[in-house]
């Protein structure tokens, strides 16, 4: 059985607020903001993290990409936005499924880490 919480909601098991739905990718509000702005993209597909890209399932990271820019001007983050992705324990990374934070809404912080 698959236990991952990011792909329950990609199959809609376990709700999210959506901002945008395509048959690849989702993209909802993160339930615990760290700015205005604070949005998840997906693959629907699962993956653990980038270390489980490889030549054939990169391009969903372009994919993302695009569709983070999209997301950001439709929130009307026309000054600017971070997007961010954790990898594995030292990178913070909680949930085990690949996902990128889309953060804007305000000026943030210059500290990388
Ligand atoms: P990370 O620490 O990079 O793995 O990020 C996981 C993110 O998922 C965190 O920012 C959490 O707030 C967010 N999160 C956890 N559970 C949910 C949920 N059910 N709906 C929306 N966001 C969630
Ligand atoms: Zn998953």
């Amino acid at each position: 059985m698959n236990d991952c919480l990011f792909c329950k909601i990609a199959a809609g098991e376990i709700p999210s607020t959506k901002v945008y739905e395509d048959d690849k990718l989702l993209a909802f509000k993160d339930i615990n903001p760290q700015a205005p702005v604070h949005i998840l993209i997906i693959p629907k597909a699962h993956y653990d993290s980038v270390n489980a890209l490889d030549e054939t399932s990169a391009p969903v990271v372009g994919d993302i990409m695009l569709t983070a820019k999209r997301i950001a001007a439709e929130q009307g983050l026309d000054n600017g936005y971070r997007i961010i992705t954790n990898i594995g324990e030292d990178g913070g990374q909680t949930v085990k499924h690949l996902h990128f934070h889309l953060i804007g809404g305000v000026k943030l912080g210059e500290k990388m880490c």
